[in-house]
This record gives structure tokens, C-alpha cells and sequence, in this order.
């Protein structure tokens, strides 16, 4: 709720109006009775221009597996900027893993074009690799290596100087694992040890695939915590989720997936205060029974029932409550996310 003092243009009284922008309220001057009418201007959200480079662009991208019917990417188009972190999200089966793949150049038929670090997809060789850093969605590691081994083994790979891998087992909390033969491994460790291997040659471009799966809260904070930390530093991530709390979090655009194609790219921000509906949460005593009621935010002022509950000394809790990025992809989508 907005709150603007206003002149009376009669008497110059001053006149107290509250409302939501783009709201229209009717005023009758407490002084001179004039009546009038008053207009919040509209919210200017603003979509986050990406400022730095584009360090991947994508045109017209098509997929499709061998003896597939069906597209696994249809049409897709976007672009990520330097610095950014941009959220592919959709649900299972939406074709998130695939477009990760075909960007990192495992998947080699497609049509469209991609560029990559300031070159085409198709004129990069394995040097690609020093230079992005991938997270698999399914973890792949020796299982008779321990996490220490199999993080000196791919450091090997590189040409390029690499961190050390006992500083990256500590940032994802396993430093008192390091000497554990990875088939001992937790699947939640697995994940972690998947994701500090991503980041073994201090990537640009960072590709992670559900990083955050099936790990317990506290591990994924670290994981989201080690994310941002990277954009800080400069990286860009491409970020592929269907845990909407993340995206919401970390990303500042997010693309929605469905059945191939991309739907729409925002921010997160945008999108919520677009799609939306900001409601009021009261719960009150009716008659010494407890009872909850929703009530709309930008009209709350002008609501008798919610005036009357408040006249009354009845209301016990009230809460605003905002749209999430679940409810907006179901909206826009008309699909849900799990
Ligand atoms: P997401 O990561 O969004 O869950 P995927 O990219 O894994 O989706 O899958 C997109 C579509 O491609 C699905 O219909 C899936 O069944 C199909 N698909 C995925 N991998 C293969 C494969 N190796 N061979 C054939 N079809 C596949
Ligand atoms: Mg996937």
C-alpha cells in the first residue's frame, strides 16, 4: 500500500490517499468537500538488462534423439550475458537436459545456431572444455576412486592450471570424505562431489543440471551460496532446475520449457508482479472459532469484510502473501512443474 499527500486544488487542503499503483481513488476534500480523484501510476518494473557480453546465444535451436518422432527442442532462442545467471526451468521430460547437452556439444545433430565464448559450437574443439565447467544431472564418477582421486583425475584432463581439489572437497563440505571411495557416497555427496568437480578449471561458463537434487537443506544453501559466489567472480551460469525456490532465488532471468519449446524468458521479479495477485492472508475468531479468509492487497482498503474483521478486535494474524514463480508457471504454462 502506497501512501501520497495531496493538495486540494480548491482550498489547498491537505488530503492523505492510500492505494496500490495503477489504483484510482475517489477523494472528497475534508475541507472544502470538493470531490476529485487520484491515480497511483503504474509499477515500471524493469526487465534486468544484461550488461556484459553475451557469452552464449542460441538461434532457432532443433533437437531430435535418433529414431525419435518427436522434437526434443523446438525453435528455442535466447541468450545469456556475461555475469548472468539464467534459469532453465520446466518440468521432467521438457527438454532442459537435452539443450544442456547439445550446448556442450555432446549432442552433435542439431539444427539452429549456437555460439559460445565468442565462437561458433562447430568450431570448437575438446579446448572447449578448458574453459566451461559441466555438472551433470546424473553424478559420474569412479566408484573405486576416492573423491580425492577422482577430483586429481579430471583435474588431470586440463591444460590449464586447475584449483585445488582439497580447497573445492571443503567449499561442498567434504573434506573429512576426501579419502571415501565415492561408491561409499551418499547420493547427496555424489551430488556435491559432482558439483566441485564442475569447478575444478575455474570455468567462465558454468552448465549445471539440478545441481541442488536431493540434497538436504543445508547442503543446498552451501551449493546456492558457492553459485552466487561465482557470479560475483564473473562467471555466467545456465542454471537447468525444476525447484522453482532456486530459480527464484539465484536467477536473474528464467526461461520457461515446455514440451520443447521456450515460452518466455524474465526475471523472476518481473514475472511475479506481472502474473501475480497480491493477497492478504487474515486469520480471525469467529464466534471463538478460528477462520482464514484471502482477501486482495491492491483493494483491501475499500473491503467491508476485511474492514469490518478489523473494526471487530477480531483478527489474530494477517499476512501478505505474493504469487510464487510455481504459481506464475502454471499460469503461463498451464502445466505444473513436478
Ligand atoms: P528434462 O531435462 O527437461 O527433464 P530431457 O531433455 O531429459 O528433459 O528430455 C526431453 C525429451 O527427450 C523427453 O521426451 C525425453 O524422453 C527425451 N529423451 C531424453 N533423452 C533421450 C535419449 N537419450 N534418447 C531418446 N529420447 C530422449
Ligand atoms: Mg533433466
Amino acid at each position: 500500500m502506497h501512501t501520497k499527500t495531496i493538495a486540494c486544488p480548491h482550498c489547498k487542503a491537505t488530503v492523505v490517499v492510500q492505494g496500490e499503483p495503477g489504483q484510482t481513488i475517489q477523494l472528497i476534500c475534508p475541507q472544502c468537500k470538493t470531490k476529485g480523484v487520484f491515480r497511483f501510476p503504474e509499477e515500471h518494473t524493469t526487465i534486468p538488462q544484461p550488461s556484459g557480453p553475451a557469452t552464449l546465444t542460441i538461434q532457432h535451436l532443433d533437437f531430435t534423439y535418433p529414431k525419435s518422432q518427436k522434437k526434443a527442442i523446438n525453435n528455442v532462442s535466447f541468450s545469456i550475458h556475461q555475469g548472468e545467471i539464467f534459469g532453465f526451468l520446466g518440468p521432467n521430460g521438457a527438454g532442459k537436459s537435452t539443450t544442456q547437452k547439445v550446448i556442450i556439444g555432446l549432442l552433435k545433430s542439431y539444427q539452429g545456431n549456437i555460439e559460445l565464448l565468442g565462437k561458433n559450437l562447430k568450431n570448437w574443439r575438446t579446448d572447449l572444455y578448458e574453459h566451461i565447467g559441466v555438472c551433470f544431472e546424473l553424478p559420474n564418477h569412479y566408484q573405486k576412486l576416492t573423491a580425492l582421486e577422482n577430483l586429481e583425475l579430471f583435474a588431470s584432463f586440463y591444460r590449464n592450471t586447475t584449483v585445488d581439489p582439497l580447497k573445492l572437497l571443503s567449499m561442498v563440505d567434504l573434506q573429512n570424505d576426501a579419502n571415501t571411495r565415492v561408491g561409499a557416497f551418499s547420493k547427496g555427496m555424489k551430488t556435491k562431489l559432482n558439483f566441485a568437480r564442475a569447478l575444478l578449471n575455474n570455468p567462465q561458463m558454468l552448465f549445471l543440471d539440478e545441481p541442488t537434487t536431493g540434497l538436504d537443506p543445508v547442503s543446498a544453501r552451501q551449493i546456492k551460496n558457492i553459485i552466487l559466489q561465482k557470479k560475483k567472480e564473473g562467471t555466467t551460469i545456465f542454471l537447468t532446475t525444476h525447484n522453482m525456490n532456486d530459480a527464484d532465488e539465484l536467477c536473474d532471468r528464467v526461461g520457461f520449457m515446455v514440451d520443447g519449446g521456450l515460452v518466455l524468458i524474465e526475471s523472476p521479479k518481473d514475472l511475479k508482479l506481472k502474473h501475480g495477485k497480491k493477497l492478504v492472508r487474515v486469520e480471525y475468531l469467529n464466534n471463538g472459532e478460528l477462520r482464514k479468509d484471502e482477501f486482495t492487497l491492491a483493494t483491501l482498503g475499500a473491503n467491508p469484510t476485511f474492514l469490518s474483521l478489523l473494526n471487530h478486535g477480531q483478527v489474530l494474524t494477517i499476512h501478505t502473501q505474493e504469487a510464487t514463480l510455481d504459481d506464475v508457471f502454471i499460469k503461463v504454462t498451464g502445466r505444473h512443474l513436478k
